[in-house]
């Protein structure tokens, strides 16, 4: 379906008064960009301590201050617009305004757009990825040709995260290639997203998992995803926040997530584990790498080996017992 894509950019003391004007037009949904959030964000960040920030993000103390929606592509949108464009007119400052300040005040700018770009954009940067010497990832419209004694791990990540080619993923895919013992080993995969780390736990031979995610989202994903490889059985996709309330214990805990989570779900892992198995970490961030190394030693764990790819590593350790 055709949209019209209308950003105006405003002042900051200009947003209310034309969110106003836009909901008095019957126009309800609009994106808000004003540099003041930046700096509300980077207090939260101060509050929370996360671990990484986009670029993108990081471009938002440089942005104009505007007002973007979207109308249908219909005479009512077109006519819509053309009221925009005359208010803006109206609205707008002088030239003199413009030259002493570099900035003009209530511009408007449009463009008809297709929801389907915006829907299906990123599959074109997911292609088949081999990421190990034997496993390969690829998303389910991508035809590949498997070479002999190849696994391949097929995903459409929908809106979880998990396409296998972000290198926490794939290190941890690494790791469970190493570490799993086929046809014994149980797996609990905390913060499952797209349900790769269990899927490939599966097709590694690994006997039952346990995929948790405290995102709806991702508990359906990972079902679909489980189904389209053919590892249903094996795999038991459920929400939950961490381990709480989870009785269950495995030979292998792996996990994803971020250095402060993983931390968190150390004090918690051994309750989950069967004997002395192996506990698998990512998402972190190498700055971070001995803070949580330390945190997992402490819990009773030994490291047995530390992968890094790029800015990122992830830690295999063994519950001393
Ligand atoms: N395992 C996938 C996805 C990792 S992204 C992969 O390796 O690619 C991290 C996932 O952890 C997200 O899906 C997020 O929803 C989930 N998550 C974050 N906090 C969580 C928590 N407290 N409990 C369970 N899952 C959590």
């Amino acid at each position: 379906m055709k949209y019209i894509e209308v950003k105006i950019y405003t002042t900051q003391e200009g947003l209310d008064p034309l969110t106003c004007i836009l909901m008095d037009m019957g126009i309800a949904g609009f994106a808000i960009e004003d540099a003041r959030d930046f700096t509300e964000l980077m207090e939260k960040k101060n509050c929370y301590d996360w671990d990484y920030i986009d670029e993108k993000l990081m471009d938002m103390q440089n942005m104009r201050t505007s007002v973007t929606f979207y109308l249908e592509d219909s005479d009512e949108g077109q006519r819509i617009l053309k009221e925009l464009q005359n208010l803006v007119i109206v609205n707008r400052k002088t030239s003199t305004d413009f030259e002493d300040n570099n900035l003009i005040e209530n511009e408007l700018v449009w463009k008809i757009v297709d929801d389907s770009d915006w829907k299906d954009n990123w599959k074109e940067y997911f292609k088949p990825a081999k990421i190990t010497d034997n496993i390969v990832i690829k998303p389910s419209w991508e035809a590949y040709d498997a070479n002999d004694g190849e696994l391949v791990i097929e995903i459409d990540p929908g809106m979880a995260f998990g396409t296998g080619t972000h290198p926490t993923t794939f290190l941890c895919i690494r790791l469970l290639e190493k570490y799993i013992e086929p046809d014994r080993d149980t797996v609990l995969d905390v913060g499952c997203g797209s349900g790769i780390l269990s899927i490939a736990a599966a097709l590694l031979g690994a006997g039952e998992i346990l995929a948790v995610d405290i995102d709806p989202v991702a508990v359906e994903v990972s079902e679909e995803n489980a189904k389209r490889n053919g590892v249903s059985e094996k795999v038991r996709s459920i929400y939950g926040d961490l381990t709480k309330g989870l009785n269950e214990k495995a030979d292998i805990v792996v996990a994803n997530l971020m250095a402060d989570l993983v931390v968190m779900l150390t004090a918690d892992v051994a309750a989950h584990l069967k004997g002395k198995s192996i506990y698998i970490s990512s998402g972190i961030l190498i700055e971070k790498k001995q803070m949580v190394a330390a945190a997992i030693e402490e819990k009773g764990f030994q490291i047995l080996d530390i992968l890094e790819e790029g800015e990122w590593c992830a830690i295999a350790a063994q519950f001393r017992n």
